[in-house]
Order: C-alpha cells, then structure tokens, then sequence
C-alpha cells in the first residue's frame, strides 16, 4: 500500500545518523530511540562525522573521569584540600548548576556541554532539582549527575555570586589572575548581569588560566553558544563540527536531551490523540512578558493576524461564500497551542468552529495546559512543560514569541525556522505582528558588547559573519545564521 511504500523510501534512522550511541538499553528511556520516528519528516540536517566522531570521544573520557572513577574521586580531594599544584591531572569538569525556567535551563545545560566538548571537560549536572525527572541520562556506562555528597554544594548555593573572590569576571576586574598559582576551581558567573569580563571566559587568553583548573562551576541562564566562535581556535573546530552553522542546538540537543519515560508518555499519548492523523499541523507559543500577564486582545489579536498574513491559517468565509459545498475530505489541520493562559485556544477554537474558513480546511485546536502561573521546580509541572516542548517540535510549522526561551528550545529541536511573534509595547498589536527566522537557532539574550582580543572594541554582532543580531530583540542579541 500507499503507507508502507513511503515508510520504506524513509526508513527511521534510530541513532539519527550516528548522532547517538547504540550502547544503551531501549527500555530505560524510550524516547532516545523512538523519538525520529514521530517526526512527521526526518530532519534534513545530518550531523557531520567530526561531530559524531568527537561524541564518541567524549562519551569514553565521561566514563573514565565520571562520577565512582578513581580520577573523580582524585579532583574532588583538591577541591576539600581547597588546594591544587596543577598536577596536571588528566579529568577536568565543568559543573551546571540548574536554575531558571526549563527553556533557560535546557539551552544553558547545551552551551556547557559544547564548551565541554570543545576544551576536553566534562559535565556533571546538579539533581537537586527536578532534572532526574526531566531527562534520561545521555552518556552510556556512567552518570552526568553530580554526585549529592559533592564537597562544596553548599558554598555554590550561598556564596557563588559577583562578589565571590574567585568569581572569574571578578578577578579579571581586580587584577587577581596569577597564571603561576593555579586554583582548584573557579567561578563562571554568566546570567542576565554578567559583566562582559564574565561573559568573555571563552576567549584565548582567558582560557590560557581557565584551562587549567579542573574544576569550572557555572552558573548561567543564557544560550551563550553563539560567542564561542569569537575565540580562533573553537572557531575552527566549531566550523568543523557543524558546517551548516545554524543547526548547533538542533544537534546536539537531540543527542543531550532526552525525556524521560514519565514525559515521554504524556509526548506520545497527546501526539497521538490531536497531531499524527491529520494533513498539517501548525504550532504556537503564546508567552507574555509583563507583570500582569494574562490574556489580552491585542495578543489574540497578532497571532491570529500573524498567523493568516503568513498563511499559516485560513482567513473566515465572508456570509456569502458560507453557502458552500463541504468536501467529504476536507484538509485537516491541528493547532497545538502552548501558553500558561487557556483563553488564547480557547478564542482560536471558537473562531473556527463558529464560521467555516475560507478554504474549506477544518482547523482543530488544541492546547495541553494551561498552568497560570510559572512553577519551576515543581515535579509535574515542569514535566508538562518540557512535554509541550518537545510536542511542539514535532509540528510542521512554528510561531514562536519573541525572546522566549521556551519557544527557542522547541523550534530549535525541531529543525524549524519559526515565525516569532514580536513582543508587544504596551496594548498595541506590533505591526507587522511577526517575522520569519533565516535561523532554527535559539537567540543568546544578553551577549558581551564586544569580540576577544583582536577584536576588542568592535561591536560583536560584527566579528563574525554568521554571528549576528537577533530578530526578535530590538538590540543586541546574536545568533547563529
Ligand atoms: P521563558 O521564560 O519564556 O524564556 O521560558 P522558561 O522555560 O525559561 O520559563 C518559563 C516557564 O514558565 C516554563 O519553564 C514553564 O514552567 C512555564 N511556562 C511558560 N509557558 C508555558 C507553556 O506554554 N506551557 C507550560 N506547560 N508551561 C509554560
């Protein structure tokens, strides 16, 4: 039949061309091997062989210096001894502290992993939140989560700021560097106010000290990916791994993040029951950023007029053309909305229920949940967040809002240039309420101003060719093209 010649002309590639190890057990984490398969097309980005090649790596370097090895056990005596000779010990780590949203949370916990990948580090997660709940373990024969007995959890915790004396931005600041007397470990503080000297750690001559210390502790909220390009030497590597430039977090996200049993149900069950049966379907994240967040007409207002302007939905037939003939087989399209406030599918529903469309399509919406209010670190509901996310990404088309972490995440994954939705200035509609992405990639927020050092002082958005701003934030802001 029809069906069974289309599945054999595209066979489910389960390791995503290598991307992924063929070392672990289906049944522990369902989603790592069946996920390809409920992509309604396979992604026509492949991973390069440098790229899988340096996971193969990587994965064995994760074994021999993970947590239970003798070597860890070796870096983490430096670390209680608070002292270190540089004894050029052959593990080094860069621990990811959780904090912030998931959609903050998932694109910082990929940019650690690509520094890792890039310096020979590896990384440990902090559990203490919910992330065990979140994601199965993505390196085979070991563990990436930081152990709960880790020796200076506490100080992390309290005193792990600006202000920390080995706080790397603040030592650049206080002239603190003293490349002869190597500390255990150091302080990457890279959130929404960082400095531009702690943003910068990736740069050649930053990372001549930082290399060497083995132990990294970062805290960040920012997807700082697209500014490890400004250093030569990741540069040419980097061109290396992901020649198609704009597909990074696309990669290496289906490689690194994968959901757990518990969520992977609720993504198959919802999948489905609304999205695998019809002809098309259509994505769309309503987020609202303001102290009053809720509905509001304006916003309904611009993902509708965003929505048919782009041709995403059909307008409404005008009364006359409602004396129409319905096709038997009418086209069949989903809308999967995801959005803290239930109004926005709501409104959606009723508009296409209420009065037939203009192109005979039929248009069902549908909208998982509807939360209210955000609740990080709540079990069950970050757990329908990130099954949101991942359903969005399984839709044909996205629109996405502006500057939102979550909607990067989910059209990242999926390989999808989104329509971003812009973000409104006060009640008014922005005009034209929405631009298509030349990029899949997620947008670095709060990037530093300036390239390393040959390129200090030039604005960053100009150092590198494919690195540009971003556009869905009026100013700064770079992304990967
Ligand atoms: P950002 O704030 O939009 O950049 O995204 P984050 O994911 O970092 O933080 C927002 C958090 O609010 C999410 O992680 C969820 O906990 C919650 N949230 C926001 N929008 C949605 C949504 O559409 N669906 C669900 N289930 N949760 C959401």
């Amino acid at each position: 039949t029809n069906v069974e010649s289309k599945e054999s002309e595209t066979p489910t590639d389960k390791l995503i061309g290598g991307l992924l190890t063929a070392d672990f057990d289906e049944g522990s984490c369902s989603s790592r091997y069946q996920k390809t398969s409920l992509y309604r097309k396979p992604s026509p980005y492949k991973p390069s062989e440098y790229l899988v090649s340096k996971l193969r790596k990587y994965e064995m370097l994760h074994k021999r210096c993970g947590p239970g090895t003798e070597a860890y056990k070796k870096a983490t005596e430096h670390l209680v001894h608070d002292e270190y000779y540089g004894s050029n010990g052959e593990c080094r780590y860069i621990v990811w502290i959780a904090g912030y949203g998931l959609g903050n949370q998932l694109l910082t916990l990929t940019s650690a992993f690509l520094y890792a990948l890039l310096t020979e580090r590896i990384i440990l997660v902090d559990q203490r939140k919910d992330i065990n709940d979140l994601l199965c373990e993505p390196f085979p024969g070991t563990s990436w989560l930081l152990p709960l007995d880790f020796p200076i959890v506490k100080q992390i915790d309290y005193g792990y700021n600006k202000e920390y004396s080995r706080c790397y931005g603040t030592m650049v600041n206080n002239h603190a560097i003293n490349s002869t007397s190597i500390p255990p470990h150091l302080y990457l503080h890279n959130l929404h106010d960082s400095r531009d000297e702690d943003k910068m750690f990736f740069c050649q001559k930053d990372q001549s000290l930082i290399d060497k210390v083995p132990w990294l502790i970062i805290k960040s909220n920012v997807y700082f990916v697209p500014s490890l390009w400004f250093n030569p030497t990741f540069h040419t590597e980097l061109v290396k791994l992901f020649p198609q430039k704009d597909n990074v977090f696309h990669h290496l996200a289906r490689y690194l993040l994968h959901p757990t049993n518990q969520v992977w149900g609720m993504v198959t069950r919802y999948y489905h029951a609304h999205l695998s049966k019809v002809d098309e379907t259509l994505g769309i994240q309503i987020r609202v950023f303001r102290q009053d967040a809720g509905y509001f007409q304006h916003v309904m207002d611009q993902v509708v007029g965003c929505t048919q302007r782009e041709k995403l939905l059909p307008e409404l037939a005008t009364q006359e053309d409602s004396k129409f003939n319905i096709s038997n087989t009418p086209k069949l399209k989903s809308v999967l909305v995801t959005s803290l406030y239930p109004e926005y599918s709501d409104n959606l529903k009723n508009m296409y229920w209420e009065r037939p469309s203009s192109t005979g399509e039929i248009i069902q919406v549908y909208q998982p949940s509807g939360e209210r209010v955000q609740q990080t670190d709540t079990k069950a509901h970050d757990q329908k967040a990130l099954a949101e996310i991942y359903l969005l990404s399984l839709t044909d088309n996205i629109v996405t809002s502006a500057r939102s972490t979550f909607g990067y995440v989910a059209y990242s994954l999926g390989g999808l240039k989104p329509w971003l939705l812009y973000q409104p200035t006060g009640d008014a509609t922005p005009d034209p309420p929405c631009v298509r992405s030349k990029s899949m990639e997620p947008c670095y927020l709060t990037p530093p101003s300036h390239g390393c050092e040959a390129d200090w002082g030039k604005n960053s958005g100009l150092i590198v060719p494919f690195v540009k701003h971003c556009e869905d934030i009026m100013y700064g802001g770079l992304k990967l093209y």
